[in-house]
């Protein structure tokens, strides 16, 4: 099974119910054929507020659909979804940074948002393109969470560095930055409380951890991904901004797309933050993690993602 083919079929699973709506939507206005109406309109902007992107972003991505339409002289309704998603794409586009090594990602998000699946998965994609990587659980609230981590480590063959509950995170990192040192590690995943209760807290840790990173490995790159939970709508871009205070935020991974997922909110918070989407987590498997792709993201939410692709 290729990745691309695996790709649309999670993506299609994933973004099943959103995607049913939208279809529902958009049928009662004809196919592809049938000329393009003020009705057509009305339902690609339901179609894109169901999706949970966000009413701003709609409106915004109607008025450049309107404007295209005008200039290209579009006739039909295929012809406008397809301009539409062409927009989207735009919307969410970003240059793809090369990889260098070493590298140093640090997952920050809420409790419960998946950070840990996540960079198990990571962990395991990284070792499979033959990457040296060391775990660090810089999560010490509680014991279980470092075990987690350490499930993860034993599937990727990869060590990990932890320390007893409630130990000082910083102090995790600076070993685990060592241990990364020793072995000539390609790669050092961080893993991180969520705690939001007391943003102070959060935030002088978070700052503390990235420190440490900085000071004893000032030539690695750098990646501080945000974690989110697609399901939870509009409050994850309320995430984005607090954890955007908190540490300089490269990147996104959204979780949960397999679920009741409403994966607009990526063009919500690329619209407000400007920060963008690198990975998708589909499943708590470990092949359900994948590298975000405008184009398969934006069919899947017009429901045009290929019938054929199946697991
Ligand atoms: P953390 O508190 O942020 O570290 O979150 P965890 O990694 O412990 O994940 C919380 C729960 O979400 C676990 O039950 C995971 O299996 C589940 N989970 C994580 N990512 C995904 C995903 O992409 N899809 C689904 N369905 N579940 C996920
Ligand atoms: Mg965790």
């Amino acid at each position: 099974m290729s990745e691309k083919m695996s790709l649309f079929a999670r993506l299609r699973q994933g973004m099943s119910r959103s995607r049913q709506q939208m279809a529902q939507v958009m049928e009662m206005e004809g196919d592809d054929n049938t000329p393009l109406s003020e009705d057509y309109f009305d339902s690609l902007l339901d179609a894109m507020i169901l999706s949970d992107m966000g009413a701003v972003c709609a409106e915004e991505a109607m008025d450049k659909l309107r404007m295209v339409v005008k200039e290209k002289k579009l006739r039909t309704n295929g012809e406008a979804k397809a301009a539409l998603k062409e927009i989207l794409v735009g919307f969410l586009q970003v240059e793809k940074p090369s990889l260098k090594w070493p590298m140093v990602i640090l997952t920050v998000g809420v409790n419960g948002v998946g950070k840990t699946t996540t960079i198990g998965k990571l962990a395991l994609r990284f070792q499979g393109l033959g990457r040296t990587i060391v775990l660090c659980a810089a999560d010490t609230f509680r014991a279980a969470a470092a075990d987690q981590l350490q499930v993860w480590a034993e599937r990727a063959r990869c060590p990990i560095v932890r320390h007893k509950e409630g130990a000082d995170p910083a102090g995790v990192v600076f070993d685990g930055v060592q241990s990364a040192k020793a072995q000539k590690a390609d790669l050092l995943i961080v893993d991180t409380a969520g705690r939001l209760h007391n943003k102070k807290n959060l935030i002088d840790e978070l700052a503390k951890i990235n420190r440490v990173i900085e000071r004893e490995l000032p030539d690695a790159s750098r990646e501080n991904l945000l974690v989110l939970d697609a399901t939870t709508g509009q409050n994850a871009v309320i995430q984005a901004k607090e954890f955007s205070k908190a540490a300089n935020i490269t990147g996104l991974v959204l979780t949960k797309l397999d679920g009741t997922a409403k994966g607009g909110i990526i063009l919500a918070i690329k619209r407000e933050l400007g920060i963008p989407v690198k990975f998708i987590g589909v499943g708590e498997g470990i092949d359900d993690l994948q590298p975000f792709n405008p184009h398969a993201f934006a069919d899947g939410l017009f429901n045009d993602l290929p019938e054929d692709f199946e697991e």
